[in-house]
């Protein structure tokens, strides 16, 4: 080590001292949640499905048009239901994208199903809608699609591909809330579909998810699965004189503070949702410089579908680049930017239970995607430290 690295050293650890660090994800309160904990605390039922989850139910059915909602612990939750509700026996084949969170896959495996891994599409993350055909066979049952960043998959042709074949459709719109398809609300087109609440979302509860459930066959026994396997909703509602064991089931279903916590952040959507379009808007001005010289591309977003600013990311031309710039912008700017999905189909749980076909677009995007700090209050100022960052890092 020279006189001179040392100097840089000092240099450089004072600099980290003094810059406020920028985290990759912080929650954002309304500041009406804690009133209606409150509330729902004085309330006298303390348990699910009391009157707070029922306001979330409603405003989501009425906002969005789904067939009916049931407030969940998480978004894994909700996937089970949908596992469960479908009655996927083990052997069933599901097919979804290899670039998610295990909790997509997870939920199906717990029932014995067998998952057909399906690669991404070269221009951004979501499944390849054209390769889903090839991989259905007889043991097929469902399409589990997840709209990645919010951006909706390609609804009409996996639509007609299902109903060609017989096959149900899940989607998991854990990114996806207030997102559109072709003028749709993401979560109302396939037969169910499942939400996350969870901190790192655009609406929170801390951990929170919610089934919609568009399928009015499934409705009925949604309910049932919620309530532990009993007819309790049905008895409190008065249509059984009594409420029994009736099927399968678990305590899906969250506490009514959950629902408090949610519906405060519910009533300020519209302001949440605002703040963070506005929030790309200014990453995809400040970075389209660079994107322009090739050094890295930009989220795409096909022009039928619309952004919910649920995050914003970039992506890299290799593993090594991300590396550095993951590393520069911690060390140097101590900015927080993160990589996300690992690929299912070669996880450790995975990897000798998948078939073995290589899914090159889905190991590109675990190898060179790169998340940016996106949260509500990010002001323009600390955007714009991240934004200088990066031009610094590619000088
Ligand atoms: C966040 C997320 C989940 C899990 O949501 P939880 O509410 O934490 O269970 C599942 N799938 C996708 C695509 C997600 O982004």
């Amino acid at each position: 080590m020279t006189i001179l690295d040392v100097g840089l050293n000092f240099r450089s650890t004072l600099l980290e001292n003094k810059l406020k660090k920028i985290p990759f994800n912080l929650p954002h309160l309304t500041g009406k949640e804690v009133h209606y904990l409150y509330e729902a605390v004085h309330s006298g039922q303390l348990a699910g499905n009391g009157d707070f989850t029922k306001r979330c139910h409603r405003f989501m059915q009425e906002r969005y048009g789904f067939g009916r909602c049931l407030l969940t612990t998480s978004c894994t939750d909700a996937l089970e239901m949908a596992a469960l509700l479908l009655d996927i026996q083990p052997g069933d084949e599901v097919i979804m994208p290899s670039f998610t969170f295990p909790s997509t896959a997870n939920a199906f495996v717990l029932r014995g199903a067998k998952i057909v891994f399906a690669d991404s599409r070269a221009d951004q993350p979501n499944v390849d809608e054209k390769q889903l055909e090839a991989l259905i066979t007889d043991r097929s049952r469902a399409i589990v699609l997840v709209h990645y960043a919010g951006v909706a998959c390609e609804m009409d042709a996996i639509i007609s591909l299902a109903e060609r074949h017989g096959l149900f459709v899940v989607e998991d719109a854990a990114q996806a809330i207030d997102a559109t398809y072709k003028g749709k609300p993401l979560g109302s087109i396939g037969h169910l579909a499942a939400f996350s609440f969870h901190e790192t979302k655009n609406i929170i509860s801390g951990e929170g998810g919610m089934l919609a459930i568009n399928d009015a066959r499934f409705f009925e026994r949604a309910e049932i699965l919620w309530e532990k396997g009993t007819n309790r909703a049905a008895f409190y509602r008065g249509e059984v004189d009594k409420y029994s064991w009736v099927d399968v089931g678990s305590s899906f279903l969250p506490t009514e503070t959950i629902a408090a916590f949610l519906f405060a952040q519910l009533e300020q959507m519209e302001d949440i949702q605002t703040r963070r379009k506005a929030i790309w808007k200014r990453y995809e001005q400040g970075l389209q410089p660079l994107a322009g010289e090739r050094h890295f591309s930009l989220p795409f977003y096909p022009p039928h579908t619309s952004n919910n600013g649920n995050m914003f990311y970039l992506l890299l031309p290799s593993l090594e680049k991300r590396s550095a710039l993951i590393r520069y912008l911690v060390d140097q700017h101590n900015i927080h930017a993160v990589f996300h999905y690992l690929p299912l189909h070669s996880s450790p749980f995975y990897t000798d239970k998948h078939d073995g076909r290589s899914l090159p677009n889905c190991d590109r995007y675990a190898d060179c995607l790169l998340r940016l700090p996106f949260y509500y209050e990010l002001t323009e100022a600390d955007q714009q430290r991240v934004i200088e960052a990066i031009n610094d890092f590619f000088k």
